[in-house]
This record gives structure tokens, sequence and C-alpha cells, in this order.
């Protein structure tokens, strides 16, 4: 029997109006569903942005340190349910154990960094042009906000939109991916458990089109933080733009990592690995393209597709598992579309390539980790986001035509380098069109408490980490006249 689950809406918790729902299934076996969600519609969201349009009246005023405190609590009580959330996103998104418990500490991560931020809201105080009159800054939060997530991270991206939102005074209505309902569930039940009030954050699950698009467009909405696919971010960007309200938006990515010939090899080869196939290539920041100078294309080659064929995929529950299935049919789609477009435009298929269905995959949304070699600049593989465990080898001759391939594409979130030179390091870190760039460490792997975001059409700045208070509050500014006249 699948378990019932319901939006939470004012700290109560209620179907849809409809009554429709949806099931959530388990990736890696179709047989196994979590549960049923609410499919909710604009009805389901005028109600939720009414319980905190009346929470903020009260939040706001709450001391930013007692905010913080209840986020800490909460960082406290995550990190006691680790286990039992990595093991629900497991079940619920695929990747595996090890990663869904680096999904869970992220947002840990998260709470106990915000709420330090909870004692560190600073203004300013500035000088006036005038005699006998004080002037400072001081941060207002903006109201109700709204988050819109990918199923990913099902947990730690919420995390980084909800806890600094929070902290800011601000309240919330989140409408999660539809594949991802329950992790979502689970972080929100935990802030609740914190001491949360009731109405402060809302969830209303449901699909994009139907929850998704009222809420962005929703008059008490006063901002909006999106996470997901450039296609969905457009169509989110203009409609909060008619109604003037600010939007984060954090897009996709198809982000390189280049090796010199003088680079250590075994370290990128690990590299490589992990940053194309960790979470199943299926990470905005995931290496989608290796590009390898020429003096060594052919032995890193030769050992990253034998590492590759040697991976094994299946149940992220099983600890022998590195590589979980993809999210859902959808996404099989896209990678075995790209994988035949590849091989249409010239590139060499080196493994994979295909769906897994027999045997341990038969129920589940299995992908064979792919290799592309001989992928030049131009081809579609080589310019656009797959969101699968599907990488491209390009080869190049000098630095210069490396970083140049690197910034060839429409995206700019992720970039690394491997090398020993110093100079080329600091080279690449300056030229490098992207907002995140690692030397000798593959193009994953944020810590909260740094700016995260990226460029071009990957996204509108560095509104999660150390830049989201900057997103989720306005400024104020305040002048005290004691002069006793008009100046
Ligand atoms: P998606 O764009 O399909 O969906 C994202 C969210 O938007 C979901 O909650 C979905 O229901 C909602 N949505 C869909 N249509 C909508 C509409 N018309 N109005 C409002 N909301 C709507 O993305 P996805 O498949 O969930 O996630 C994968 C994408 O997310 C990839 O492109 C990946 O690169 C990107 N991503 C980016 C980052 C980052 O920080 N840059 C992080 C994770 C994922």
């Amino acid at each position: 029997m699948a378990k019932h689950y319901h939006n939470l809406i004012g700290g109560e918790w209620l179907p849809s109006q409809s009554g429709q729902t949806f099931q959530n299934l388990n990736p890696a076996d179709h047989n196994d569903v979590i549960g049923d969600f609410p499919a909710s519609s604009a009805a389901d969201v005028a109600l939720a942005v009414a319980a905190a349009k009346k929470a903020f009246a009260t939040w706001r005023l709450v001391p930013a340190p007692k905010r913080a405190e209840i986020l800490y609590r909460a960082g406290q009580l995550l990190t006691e349910r680790k286990e039992e959330f990595a093991r629900q996103m497991t079940r619920e998104m695929g990747k595996v154990l090890a990663e869904t418990r680096g999904d869970v500490q992220e947002a840990i991560d998260e709470a106990y960094y915000v709420a330090g931020e909870g004692r560190r809201l600073f203004g300013q105080t500035t000088p006036s042009e005038l005699q006998n009159k004080f002037a400072m800054s001081i941060r207002m939060p903006v109201g109700v906000c709204a988050m819109i997530t990918p199923w990913n991270f099902p947990m730690a991206i919420p995390s980084w939109k909800l806890f600094p939102a929070l902290v800011s005074g601000n309240t919330c209505v989140i409408k999660p991916a539809e594949d991802t309902p329950l992790s979502t569930l689970n972080l929100v039940q935990t802030l609740m458990d914190a001491g949360l009030p009731p109405g402060v954050v809302n969830i209303v699950f449901g699909y994009g089109p139907e929850a998704g698009a009222p809420l962005v467009e929703h008059p008490d909405v006063r901002a909006v933080s999106f996470t997901g696919s450039s296609a969905v971010g457009s169509i989110v960007a203009q409609r909060a733009a008619a109604n003037f309200k600010p939007v984060s938006l954090e897009m996709g990515g198809k982000n390189a990592m280049i090796v010199m010939d003088d680079a250590n090899l075994d370290l990128a080869l690990d590299g490589a690995l992990w940053g194309a196939f960790g979470t199943t290539g299926q990470r905005c920041t995931a290496t989608s393209r290796i590009l390898l100078h020429k003096a060594i294309t052919a032995e890193f080659t030769e050992r990253l597709v034998a590492r590759v064929k040697a991976l094994t995929v299946g149940n992220g529950l099983d600890t022998n598992i590195e590589v979980g299935p993809q999210i859902n049919s959808q996404q099989i789609e896209t990678s075995t579309s790209y994988c035949q477009i590849a091989q249409a435009e010239g590139a060499k298929l080196l493994t994979g390539g295909s769906r897994l269905s027999k045997g341990p995959h038969a129920n589940g949304t299995f992908f064979a980790p792919t290799v592309f070699g001989s992928v030049t600049a131009d081809m579609r593989i080589a310019r656009e986001e797959v969101f699968g465990p599907v990488v491209s080898l390009i080869e190049f001759s000098t630095f210069e035509e490396a970083i140049q391939i690197a910034n060839s594409i429409d995206y700019g979130l992720s970039t690394s380098l491997y090398t020993k030179d110093v100079n080329r390091a600091f080279t690449a870190i300056r030229d490098l069109e992207a907002g995140i760039t690692y030397i000798n460490a593959p193009t994953i792997g944020a810590e909260v408490h740094l700016p995260f975001g990226g460029v071009k059409q990957t996204g509108n700045g560095h509104r999660e980490g150390n830049g989201a208070i900057d997103f989720y509050t306005t400024w104020k500014s305040v002048y005290v006249d004691y002069s006793d006249k008009l100046q």
C-alpha cells in the first residue's frame, strides 16, 4: 500500500484541493512505490502563499539570532537523522548512499553556516553630508519567497534556499521536483521539529506547469529562487519579470576538465571518474567534457575506458554499487538520443551508449556509463547538457586552445584544470568563463560558505552560498536628523 503524503500549508498537512495525486517511484525498482503526493494547482498555491503572508507578519519580528537558533537545532536534528534520510533519498532519487549522505551533510553544513549569519546580518553606518544627521542602511526581509527546486540534490538545494531566506526573516513556499518530494518533506519536517512556527515554510507538491507556474506568478510572492534546466529557467525568469520580481536562476552546465601534459594522470583519472559518473552524471557541475593534451590523449583514454567499463551499476542502496540509476525514463531517452546524435556527428563510442535493462537492471532506469572519443568542440555532444552518465573526450594541442574550447559554449558553471604549472593554473583561474574553477580536482564539490553560481546561460549570479543573504534581503536607507531644523 502506497503511503499518502499531503501539502504543508499553514502548519497543516492538506490534500490537494482537486484531490489529484501523483506517484513517486524508486528509479532503481519501479515496483517500489515511495508514496502518493498531491498534484497541486493554483488553488493550493493560493492557500500556501496566503499562509506564508500571514506568518510573515510575526516571523519578520523574531530577532534574527532567535531565528538562527531554530536553524542550528535543525542542523542537530538532521545530523541525528542523517542515515535515515540518506537511505530514503537513495530509494527516492537513486544516487548511491555515500552521495546521499553527502547531500544531507550539505544541508547540515548550510544550517550551521546560516545559523551564524543570524548574528551577522550587518548593515552599514555612513557619514552623512549634513551636520547632526545620522545615516545608515539596514537589511530588511523581502516577504514571501518562492522556491522551485530540481531532483538531483533534493535536500541540499532546498536547504541552500530555505535557510538563508528564513534567517533573513522571510517566509517561504517551496515546490520541490516531482521526482523527489519526500526528501524535501523530510527537510521541512525537521525544521518544524526544530521549532519553526506554522506557515513560515509551506510545501506545495506537484508538476511544474500546474504548481510551479502559478507560484512564480502569484502577486504576493516577492522573490523567486529557481534551480533547474535553462529551458524552464527562461520561462520562470520571464514570468517573474512580468511582475518585477527579483529572480535567482541556477541552471545547466557543460563543465570542462582540462588535463595538461604535465598533469598527475592518476589523480586526473580519479577526478574524471568521480566528476563524470558520480550522481550518474546528473549534476549541474558534472564533468561532461574532458579536454586532453594530445601528448596524453592515448594513455588517458585507454585507462579511462578500462575504469569506466569496470564501474558497477545498480541499486544505490547496495554498497558495492558505484553508479545508480537515472532518475526517470525521460532522462534515459535524453541520454539515448544524445548518444545517437554524437555518433551521427562522427564521435567514436568507446564504451556504453545504451540503456541497461536486463537482470538486476530490468525494473529500473539504468544507463551504461558512456565515453565518447574523437569529439570536436563544435559537436552537439560537446556543447549541450546531457545530464546523464556520458562524457566526451576532446583533444587539444596548446593551453590557449584548451581555454578557448572550454569557453566556447553557452554555459559557464564549473571548470577544472589538471597541471603542475602554477603559471598556467593562475592564467586559467583568470581566463575560464565560469562561476567555479578547480585546480587539480574535478568540476564538482561546493562548500556552502563560498559563492555558488554560474555565468552565461547557467545563471544570473551567485545567489547560493555566501551570496544568498543578499538575494533574500533588501536594503532600507535610514536617516535620523537631530538638528531640529530643515537642513
Ligand atoms: P527542470 O527545469 O525540469 O525542473 C526544475 C523545477 O522546475 C522542477 O521543480 C519542475 O517541476 C519545475 N518546473 C517545470 N516547469 C515549470 C514551469 N513552467 N514553471 C515553474 N516551474 C516549473 O529541471 P530538473 O530536470 O528538475 O533538474 C535538472 C536541471 O537542473 C539540469 O539542467 C541541471 O543542470 C540543473 N541544475 C542546476 C543546478 C545549479 O545550481 N546550477 C543545480 C542542480 C541542477
